[in-house]
């Protein structure tokens, strides 16, 4: 089984070329465009990891990561903000709000995955079944 990796993301272009990159390195993609539907989405499809924007419509960035905080079952799962937010702490806000990592934008394709990737192996979160894992 791949790992599940729920991308929440507003920006099309933004969410088409992570959507792109996560495919390409085997993962299964879902996608949400606002917070709503984004925790709507953890709760039905249960992802190994989220990559959260925190400037989203109707829930930010900053509740979902909260909200998901207060549930037993995703009070492990990695999430890692891909963001455009540089102002000095929001880096440890988002921090504050649980988010295990945090990237800014501009997205480099190069590198992403890499960084993505530090969440996911030998997590504690990581399903049993999943360590056959195609990375
Ligand atoms: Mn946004």
């Amino acid at each position: 089984m791949k790992h599940k990796i729920l991308i929440i993301e507003d920006n099309e272009q933004n969410l088409y070329l992570l959507k792109f990159i996560v495919k390409k390195y085997g993962y299964e993609v879902s996608s949400a465009r606002d917070g709503k539907e984004g925790l709507e989405m953890v709760g039905r499809i249960k992802p190994d990891l989220i990559l959260l924007d925190i400037q989203l419509p109707i829930i930010d960035g900053y509740t979902v990561a909260k909200t998901l905080r207060t549930k037993q079952e995703f009070e492990a799962t990695p999430i890692v903000a891909v963001t455009s937010y540089a102002m000095v702490g929001d880096r440890e806000k988002a921090f504050e709000c649980g988010f295990n990592g945090y990237i800014e934008k501009p997205i480099d394709p190069m590198k992403i995955m890499a960084e993505i990737e530090q969440f996911l192996p030998g997590n504690p979160h990581e399903k049993k079944n999943n360590r056959n894992t195609k990375r």
